[in-house]
């Protein structure tokens, strides 16, 4: 998780008083790197994934899963052994860093990959051994998974060792989150606080239970039973700070009258719960949860900014192809994935910037929160000459030289397609472009800076802007969108532009988590090697990204995307080398897929229309309109390819790709199907919803067991 600066750090009051001055400094360090590498553009395409964990205690006599804060002892012997490596000018395998949970665990490669496809294949071993490695430093009743939510996470009892949830003090004031959850490092308890009092009350997440035979509806969950042993006082400043509207006094006066023998249900009990939902009151529920990210370093900024576009209208399609979260705090919930309930964990937006209320304290109107989808493409922008990743001769040029080369300008880039109202701050953009940063860049970053600081260390105000971008990161760090767009820190010039995909959510094996990073990796490949254009209005994309979110999305959603996905069909008929004549899909289609396909009718629409398409559509391709497909675009890629790679290779290479394609079909499940399945048909389970302690016990042991192994159904 980003960049962990260490000092005092200021409470909210205090912090926001420095807003403007980090604001400011962050876009003169931004500036500062931007003039010295703007044009550089020899970058290779190195790239990195980042695995999240739990660690998981078991209490054999009562059967009883728990997560582990002993974790974060772990992690610092993991950690020592990384700076023992450094200090004899070694590289360590893997490197490791804190994440929210005190329980968690993140980890990376102890270097990025490299940029060949035989690289490539480094991935699913690195995975292996950074699992085994954990493991070996634990207790025999602990277990490192990968599971994007622990199943009970925030019900009674939930950590080892014990500690209760404090509502009415502790960062969060959560009525099921104790503060011993938190990672102790000053940047989390202080975020999960600052957070807190930016919005002036409790974050407030509803997430719909999924409705089973035997589930009451309207479904209000009891109060859990810890909640009772509270006091009257605590439970009535939690219940009042659990109250997101701003009408706490109406609230308090409700609370007064508690009575912890016969406590409410929690819909009766605290205003922002929900009927028929889960609700969730901290940071914990999603920050707490783990995810798979990868990143790429590409060859000049334009390229970056390039894939930043083209990837970000992918991360709703690979979250639902990723889907792994089908249960909070011990419910089953009718969505298989994390992602709104992380939006929601971390929802710093006043009353005023959500809309409740008239703009008069805060300065803009916010549509989201600092963790959702992009709002901005970026496009490739002004200077762009085309992809210089793949085509080693064009990076050769000194850019001085590039002017000779006809421009492609903006590509495919059109200004419809950034249809979202997207505030920004005009101070910002102007500074800006006073830089020389063109229109859509300096709209991107002016729009991440309409954000305040949320962790401010007294030590660190005064900077030297030449030489930190500290302030700068500490914006762009706490924007946790789809997609980021990363230039390189001041302090390691080696390093190039890079862009992250952020939205995918980890696998229960590491051949799956392989196989999801490997595939995006060919995909990078694919949009450079192909041009392609995936454009399609972000408005679409975020429609998307609710859908990822539905049960078994696979079989019952449908999302937005373009029909035709090869930019330019004129252009690559003669780069494939097909003497055919026209430019419709059709030809395109045969001169990448070969003869046989040939189902469809030639497609003459709009060039830019987009259609409602299934998963397995959108991946493996529709012949009925000549939809290629982007596991087909992959497939083609390294089939152009193939002769540069050993044949083990390519074969490793294909198992991947199969595996996304038949998660797509259905062929395979997702882990979210995988988990709910299990539930589901597990002997405890009384369709009621619940996942009781002894089946979320018997869940754990069972993916425990997964890890390293090839299961049917799942990844092979
Ligand atoms: P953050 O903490 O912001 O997510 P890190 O810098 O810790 O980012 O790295 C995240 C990922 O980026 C890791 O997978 C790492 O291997 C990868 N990475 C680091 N440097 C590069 C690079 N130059 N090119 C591509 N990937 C990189
Ligand atoms: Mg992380
Ligand atoms: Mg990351």
């Amino acid at each position: 998780m980003g960049l962990l600066s260490l000092g005092t750090p200021l409470p909210w009051e205090e912090a926001r008083k420095h807003a403007d001055h980090v604001r400011k400094h962050g876009i003169i360090q931004f500036l500062n790197i931007w003039n010295r590498i703007k044009t550089r553009r020899k970058d290779h395409l190195l790239w990195g994934d980042e695995i999240e964990y739990v660690v998981v205690h078991y209490d054999e006599e009562n059967k009883q899963p728990r997560v582990s804060l002993r974790a974060h002892d772990v992690l610092e012997k993991l950690q020592a052994l990384e700076m023992d490596a450094i200090a004899k000018g070694e590289v360590f395998e893997s490197s490791w860093k804190p994440e929210y949970g005190r329980y968690m665990l993140e980890g990376t490669p102890g270097l990025p990959y490299g940029y060949t496809l035989e690289d490539t294949l480094a991935v699913e071993e690195s995975m292996r051994r950074r699992r085994e490695l954990a493991t070996s430093l634990l207790p025999p009743n602990e277990a490192v998974l990968t599971m994007t939510n622990f199943p009970l996470l925030g019900s009674c009892g939930f950590t080892e060792p014990s500690a209760t949830a404090t509502p009415d003090s502790g960062p969060s004031m959560s009525l099921f989150i104790p503060s011993e959850a938190i990672n102790p490092h000053a940047r989390f308890p202080t975020l999960t606080a600052n957070i807190r009092e930016r919005r002036g009350s409790k974050v407030s997440i509803n997430m719909p239970i999924f409705k089973d035979k035997n589930t009451p509806s309207p479904w209000k969950e009891p109060a859990p039973s810890c909640l009772a042993r509270s006091s009257t006082k605590s439970l009535s400043t939690a219940v009042a700070a659990g109250c997101s509207n701003g009408e706490v006094k109406a609230t308090e006066q409700a609370a007064k009258s508690l009575d912890q023998e016969h406590l409410p249900s929690l819909p009766d009990l605290v205003p922002d719960a929900l009927p028929d939902h889960i609700y969730m009151d901290a940071m914990c529920f999603g920050m707490g949860c783990c995810c798979l990210q990868v990143t790429f370093q590409a060859c000049s900024v334009e390229e970056a900014r390039l894939l930043y576009d083209q990837l970000a209208v992918v991360t709703p399609i690979m979250m639902a192809l990723s889907a792994g979260a089908p249960i909070f705090r011990g419910y089953l919930a009718d969505v298989d994935c994390r992602w709104n309930v992380i939006s929601g964990s971390v929802d710093d937006r006043t009353v005023e910037e959500r809309g409740l209320k008239p703009l008069d304290h805060s300065r803009f109107r916010i549509q989201k929160s600092r963790y959702d989808s992009i709002s901005n493409y970026l496009s490739p922008g002004p200077n762009y000459s085309g992809g210089c990743s793949l085509s080693p001769d064009l990076a050769k040029i000194p850019v001085e030289q590039l002017s000779s080369i006809p421009s492609k300008g903006m590509e495919f880039y059109k200004d419809q397609y950034n249809d979202l109202n997207c505030p920004y701050d005009p101070k910002i953009y102007e500074q800006l472009r006073e830089g020389g940063v063109d229109d859509l860049l300096a709209k991107h970053y002016a729009h991440l800076f309409i954000r305040d600081p949320l962790v401010v260390f007294k030590e660190l105000l005064d900077q030297n802007d030449e030489l930190s971008s500290d302030h700068f990161e500490n914006i762009q760090s706490t924007n946790w969108q789809t997609m980021r767009f990363k230039p390189p820190p001041p302090s390691a010039p080696h390093i190039g532009w890079r862009v992250e995909f952020r939205s995918m959510e980890i696998q229960l094996t590491d051949t799956e988590n392989a196989a999801f990073a490997v595939f995006v990796v060919l995909l990078v490949r694919a949009i450079l090697s192909f041009d392609l254009n995936l454009y399609i209005p972000l408005s679409k994309v975020d429609e998307n990204m609710q859908r990822a979110h539905s049960r078994d999305a696979v079989h019952r959603e449908k999302f937005w995307f373009r029909r035709q996905v090869v930019g330019d069909p004129q252009r690559k008929l003669s780069e494939l080398g097909c003497k055919c004549k026209g430019s419709t899909n059709q030809t395109v289609a045969q001169a990448i897929h070969g003869e046989g396909y040939v189902n469809g009718v030639a497609n003459r629409d709009d060039p830019d229309a987009f259609d409602e398409m299934t998963l397995d559509e959108i991946m493996n391709g529709k012949p009925s309109t000549n939809f290629l497909g982007l596991v087909n675009l992959v497939r083609r890629y390294l089939k152009t390819h193939s002769e540069a790679i050993k044949e083990e290779t390519r074969a490793k290479l294909d198992t991947y790709v199969d595996i996304v394609s038949r998660k797509a079909s259905g062929d395979l499940q997702t882990g979210a199907t995988w988990l709910r399945n299990f539930v589901t048909s597990h002997p405890e389970y009384k369709q009621d919803s619940v996942v009781s302690k002894k089946i979320a016990y018997d869940l754990c042991k069972a993916v425990e067991g997964l890890a390293g192994k090839k299961v049917k159904g799942l990844n092979c």
